[in-house]
């Protein structure tokens, strides 16, 4: 192997890029802050404030960039721990949930699933976890909060199972709770991790008794060690063990318990990232599969950020390094377009050490400048024909009918709505039956931001109103006649999206499955392939 080859090799066996994934509150600023402060990455805890009452939360880590002078971006975080870079990425999660959180997801390798043991499996956490099944992307689950009063955690675990359809291994299980917290017992170590509360507590302060059966846990917890002693041997019996073949597979999670803001658990679940979440994997193009230890660079874009300085019209395509090296100045081929791109300007998300990184590797992620010409699911590469799949588009769940107020401007909202679709800041569909535009997105913000750059970037002034449409579903069947039957009995409720695919948009949920029964032969389908 060559000199070349094989530091590519070694530079990806040391990746890991995952992803957050909870509802909102649940913990991810706070677990995603102990994560950099325990990598180094940050020196102090504390920093990240000010979220709530922000309009995007994307300004969580200006502090923290200001502080350390890093090039800590919002979206990408990139962190040292053990000898491994780490790639986290954020899942915007609040009011900005949109299809951006959900295509973030197929661009990583593992995700960490936060449930607040106080409130279970709630909305968001399934909408996501079903995305991250799409390509049965390995979970690990923490269950936070545990300083709180929480829920009994076999009940939990149960409700895991049974709404994210997923198999628990718990690694750690939680001593009492609430004020009584005492800390967690590792079934795969035998050995009691004793909490403390202190948000500043450091790995070597936490102490740590080996052995279920040792004295002195009796010396601390005289009344509560038998029932304890009972709890795990019922919980060892009856729960999942662990198998690291059916967690890579996206089977089995391992679920550890712990309480973010004190710091309490998150050392495990960083040593589970590195020790059993994957490394960058092979990634399906049209014509083959790409493996990470190539020798020549490729990459797909899963996200575009307008307007990062509203001074400019510059937006940032973000891409996932699939295989080889990038190098900063290298040239790299936008295939779509057919051009080759200098990538002199081109962003990347580094750790504490500026110095070092000029270059990435499969699993990184890097930043392209532009204006306007690269869209959602293009990809990259040193020159061969190489698109990879799987970065879709997903059903849209809220709808606006729109209108402007001048009809002047008819071509200028169109032109707009065009590119504000390729960029994926919405879902643009045009009715059949001739009525207004309809937009569709899976984050209400979507809306405001849309109507925003209409104005600003297109001098259009767009009026929103609610359209009563529960889902939209693009739609297939390999008997064209039939499908052209579809289309035209239901044309009223029919519509071709940005990208001129067919869509069915129902107006609610009964209508959908009705019209399933009613036309066995056409398939529906909740995401769909970039074109
Ligand atoms: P996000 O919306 O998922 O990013 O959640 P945040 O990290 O902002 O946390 C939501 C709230 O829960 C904040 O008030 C946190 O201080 C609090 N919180 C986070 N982790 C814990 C924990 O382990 N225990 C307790 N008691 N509160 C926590």
């Amino acid at each position: 192997m060559s000199a070349e080859l094989s530091r590519i090799a070694e530079e990806v066996s040391h990746r890991r890029t995952f992803a957050i994934i909870s509802h909102p509150d649940a913990g991810k600023t706070t677990l995603t802050e102990k994560l950099l402060l325990f990598s180094g990455a940050i020196q102090m805890a504390g920093t990240v404030k000010g979220k709530k009452g922000g309009k995007f939360a994307t300004s969580d880590w200006m502090e923290i960039e200001k502080q350390r002078g890093i090039s800590v971006a919002s979206s990408v975080m990139q962190f040292d721990y053990r000898d491994h870079t780490v790639n986290l990425l954020d899942t915007p999660g609040h009011q900005d949930f949109s299809e951006d959180t959900y295509r973030v997801l197929t661009a990583v390798d593992s995700a960490l699933m936060v449930i607040d043991a106080a409130k279970g499996v709630e909305e968001q956490t399934i909408k996501l976890l079903n995305v991250c099944r799409l390509r049965n992307t390995p979970i690990v689950t923490f269950m936070n909060k545990c300083d709180r009063e929480v829920r009994d955690s076999l009940e939990l675990l149960d409700e895991v199972e049974d709404v994210l359809k997923i198999r628990c291994s718990p690694i750690t299980w939680p001593i009492g709770m609430g004020k009584t917290f005492r800390g967690v017992y590792s079934l795969l170590n035998d050995a009691v991790i004793l909490f403390e509360a202190g948000t500043e507590k450091l790995v070597s302060d936490i102490e740590v008794i080996q052995g279920i059966d040792n004295p002195r846990l009796d010396e601390l917890f005289p009344l509560e060690m038998e029932q304890l002693r009972m709890e795990i041997e019922l919980v060892k019996g009856a729960s999942n063990e662990w198998n690291l073949a059916e967690f890579l597979a996206g089977t089995l999670t391992p679920v550890f318990f712990g309480s973010a803001i004190n710091n309490f658990g998150v050392r495990e679940i960083l040593n589970a990232l590195i020790d059993w979440a994957p490394a960058p994997q092979e990634r399906d193009a049209t014509l083959r599969s790409v493996d990470p230890k190539e020798a020549k660079f490729s990459g797909f874009v899963f996200k575009i950020q307008a307007n990062m300085d509203p001074k400019h019209r510059d937006r940032i395509a973000f891409l996932r390094v699939c295989s080889g090296q990038f190098e900063r100045g290298m040239k790299m081929k936008h295939l779509r377009l057919n051009r080759d791109i200098a990538a002199s300007s081109v962003v990347t998300f580094m750790s504490h050490d500026r110095e070092i990184v000029e270059e990435a590797f499969a699993g990184d992620i890097i930043g392209i400048p532009n204006h306007g010409n690269i869209q959602i699911g293009d990809s990259f590469s040193e020159g061969e024909e190489l698109a990879f799949t799987g970065i879709p588009f997903f059903a849209p769940e809220m709808f606006r009918s729109v209108r402007i107020k001048n009809p002047l401007k008819l071509k200028q909202l169109q032109k707009g709505l065009q590119q504000l679709g390729e960029e994926g800041a919405v879902q643009v569909f045009k009715p059949h039956n001739g009525g207004d535009l309809i937009l569709g997105a899976v984050g209400v913000l979507q809306f405001e931001v849309v109507a925003s750059r209409l104005a600003a970037e297109y001098g259009v002034d767009a009026m929103f109103e609610s359209a009563s449409i529960w889902s939209a579903r693009w739609f297939s069947c390999d008997d064209r006649k039939k499908l052209d039957e579809f289309v035209k009995a239901l044309q009223m409720n029919i519509a071709t999206d940005a990208g001129g695919n067919l869509s069915y948009l129902a107006p609610n949920r009964v209508n959908f499955a009705l019209t399933q029964e009613r036309w066995p032969d056409i398939v529906f389908h909740e995401t769909r392939e970039h074109a």
